[in-house]
Parts: C-alpha cells; structure tokens; sequence
C-alpha cells in the first residue's frame, strides 16, 4: 500500500490550503456573526450568506464535488484515497465542507443517487445538488424502535396502483430544516413477510409532498445546528410514483449498506481534521499560560497527553487511509472490517482530542468563546451517527471469530 499522496493530490491540498486561509479561517467570525443574526431576527432555519458567497469561488478554483469517485456527472470526483487529505483539511472548520458541495448527509446522497436512481431522477434531483442548488436529508432511523438495527424499522412502504404509499415516524433526520432541503431519502419496509435484510425499500419523496411534515428540530448537546438541523419528520399516506423507487423493492438494506461505507469513512476523514485542530489549540493554549511559576506547557502531565494524542492520530489517519485504499480497490463491501475499524477509532480520538483540548483551557473551554464546546458537540455524535460504536465493534468482532469458527 503506497499512501504518500501524489502531486495531484498534493496540487489540491495546497489549493484548498490556500482557499482555507483566505477565506474560511478569516470567515469564521462573519460565519457565527450571520448564524446570530438569523437567530435574533427570529428565523435561525435560512442560509448563512457567507456560505452561499464562497460556493462559486470553490466551484471556480476547482474545489467541488471531490467527493464523488468513479461518476460520469462528475469525472474531476477522486478516489477515497485522493479525497481522505482534503476532507481531513475541510473537517477543521465543521462549516467548510458545504462551501465545497462536501457534506453530510448530501454527499452521501448524491452517491445514493448516482449509483442507483433511474436517470430521470438523476436529472430532477441529483443536477440540482451536484450544482449546489439544492440540499437533501436521509429519513432512517425511527424514535419508537432501535434503529442502530436496521431491522427494526417499522415505517411502510406499500404499492397501490402507479403510486407508493408511504407512512412512518422519524427522527434525526439531518438537514431536514433546511428551506434549501428539497428531497429525502425515506427507507421503510415494502416487503415486510420477506427474508430479513430484503425487507427495506429506498424511496426518493420530494420536500412538500402532501403529508410529509417537519415536526421539530433536535438539539444536540443544547445547539440547534442551524439552519442544518436534526428533525422528527412525520410521513403520513405520502405518495410518490412508484419511478422514485431506488434500485427496487426490498433492495434497501443494499443501499444502506453502500451508501453508508463513503458517508462513514467522510466522517472519519472530517474527524481527523477536528483532532488535529484541538491539539493545535491545546498546544498554544497550554505555551501561552503560566500556573505555579512556569508554563503549564512544561508540566509532564501535558506532555503524556500531547505525545498520546500524536501517537493515536497519525495511527487513525493511517488507519483512514488503509480503509480508504482498501474502498477504492477491493469495494465497500470487501472493505467493511477496515470502515468499521475506522467508524470505532477516528471519532474517539477525535473526541479524546477535544476533550483534552477542553480541560486545557480550563473554564475557558466550556463556553463558546472558544469552539470546542462546539466542537466536541459534533465529535460526540460521530460515535452514533451512521451506527453506534458497539454495532461496529460487533461486526469487527464476527469477523475475526468467523476467522477461527471452523478451526475448533
Ligand atoms: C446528530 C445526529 C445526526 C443524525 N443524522 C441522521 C440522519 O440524517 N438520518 C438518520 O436516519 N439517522 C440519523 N441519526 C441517527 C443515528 O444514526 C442513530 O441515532 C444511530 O444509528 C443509533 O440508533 P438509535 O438512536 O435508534 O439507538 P438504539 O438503536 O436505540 O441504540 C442505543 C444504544 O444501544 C447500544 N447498542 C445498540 N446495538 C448494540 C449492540 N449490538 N451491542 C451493544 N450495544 C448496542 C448502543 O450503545 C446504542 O447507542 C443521527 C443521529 C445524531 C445524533
């Protein structure tokens, strides 16, 4: 495996490098300045302007849909392995990533699409979100059910002549707030006598179909994550032509399975991105601070923990890569122990990262003069998100047992 990055890749990341520190850095304070503002004008749930004025000038410095391997809307899309560096750099500043068309959960849709929507929805709903123009949500998970099993899964989904039927209760369904938030992807059971896992159909519902209602947005940690948001959507006798169907009935587990193999390890990319920033804020912060007469940088206690955090994010960014590489070559499903690996890992790091990051600053690291309370709001949801630690454990574990099953 040869992980060192090519001149393509390095061209591009010394390209976003650039775009970064003209534009999203010095951006940050106008960012939360217009966040605020939406907020006291009363309607935190509109576009952050700062947001939709740098969307153009990625597109034109080539810094769009990067994302999206193997596509023929999208032939600049890189491999796993070319797109891990950048995500890693945009996962710095958590806004960034729409600037460039890169973020969750449109990435993991737009692949969604791609890979398996009949090319007239390509064209009515895919063109627009691989322009921008548009963003999407994915309605899964359920409040009355476990939905870290996605067995569970009780919304229905049934035929009745040209037409489905749709009715189910969801909820965190990211980015469902959004007034740009113009189609979801709703998965609910067609087939609910079939076979266990041909069970779940995928279906494309557009955002004002009659019966489908934006109940509430969801905090996370006490942020509204506005004007994204995480919702409790109600879906009541919706009804789309059977056309919005992907790939086809009680093919939905399939879809889940290969939509979220990109969106995990995105995750993943992002989250070193969030571990590397904390340790750079942790270490100006403890060099710029004295307590008991010297620099609390110079107490061994800090240097365990800087040397720990080292240690444990370059083994996760190696580990991203692997997986990564091992996507691009062998496919999401032959690498599913590495994306699994990687789901478990990068986003502890991340949250150990910030966590220490946090206790650095003392009080300071509480409040929101500084992002971490932020920060580690989003790191902490990353070990639910796309699956609980325990489910990837699981599966990591079932591997290696099915390894040695026949042997005793
Ligand atoms: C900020 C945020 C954004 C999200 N965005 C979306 C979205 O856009 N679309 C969407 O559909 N969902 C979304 N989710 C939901 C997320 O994917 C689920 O919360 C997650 O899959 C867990 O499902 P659950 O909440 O039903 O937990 P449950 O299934 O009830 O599980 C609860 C806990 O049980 C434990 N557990 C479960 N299985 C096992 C096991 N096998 N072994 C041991 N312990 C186990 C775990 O600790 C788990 O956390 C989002 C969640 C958050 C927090």
């Amino acid at each position: 495996m040869d992980f060192a990055y090519t001149p393509k890749v390095e061209a591009l990341r010394e390209r976003l490098l650039g775009f970064m520190n003209e534009h999203i850095y010095p951006g940050d304070e106008r960012y939360h300045a217009e966040q605020e503002a939406n907020r006291a004008a009363g309607n935190p749930w509109q576009p952050i302007p700062i947001i939709e004025e740098l969307k153009p000038l990625a597109r034109k410095a080539g810094l769009w849909n990067l994302f999206l391997p193997h596509s023929d809307r999208v032939p600049e899309g890189l491999t796993n392995l070319e797109y891990a560096p950048l995500c890693e750099i945009m996962g710095t500043m958590a806004w960034s990533s729409e600037v460039f068309n890169c973020s969750a959960p449109d990435t993991g849709n737009m692949e969604t699409l791609d890979r398996y929507a009949s090319e007239e929805i390509k064209r009515a709903w895919l063109d627009p979100l691989l322009d921008g123009k548009i963003r999407s949500a994915f309605a899964m998970t359920e409040p009355a059910v476990a939905s870290s099993d996605a067995t569970n899964i009780e919304s229905r989904i049934e035929r009745d002549g040209d037409h489905y039927v749709l009715n189910g209760r969801k909820w965190w369904t990211s980015g469902a707030a959004d007034p740009r938030c113009q189609i979801f992807i709703f998965m609910g059971k067609s087939n609910p006598d079939g076979p266990r896992h041909s069970q779940q159909s995928m279906v494309v519902v557009p955002a004002g179909t009659p019966g489908l209602k934006v109940l509430r947005p969801l905090n996370v940690l006490g942020y509204d994550d506005a004007p994204h948001g995480h919702c409790e959507v109600l879906f009541e006798n919706v009804r789309v032509p059977v056309g919005n169907m992907l790939l086809g009935e009680g093919r939905g587990f399939e879809i889940a399975q290969g939509r979220l193999g990109p969106g995990r390890i995105h995750h993943c990319m992002r989250a070193l991105g969030v571990a590397e920033r904390a340790l750079e804020l942790m270490c100006r912060r403890l060099s710029s601070r004295v307590a008991f007469g010297k620099p609390i940088s110079s107490q061994s206690v800090w240097h365990e923990r800087i040397a720990d955090l080292r240690c444990r994010i370059d083994m996760a960014r190696l580990l991203t890569l692997k997986a990564a590489y091992m996507m691009d070559t062998v496919g999401n499903k032959v690498a599913k122990a590495e994306i699994a690996m990687i789901k478990v890992v990068a986003p502890a790091v991340a949250c150990d990262a910030v966590d220490m990051a946090m206790q650095a600053h003392g009080g300071g690291g509480m409040c929101d003069d500084f992002p971490l309370a932020k920060m580690y709001a989003n790191a902490r949801t990353l070990r639910l998100v796309d699956g609980p630690d325990e489910v990837h454990r699981s599966a990591i574990a079932k591997l290696e047992l099915g390894r040695y099953a026949t042997r005793s």
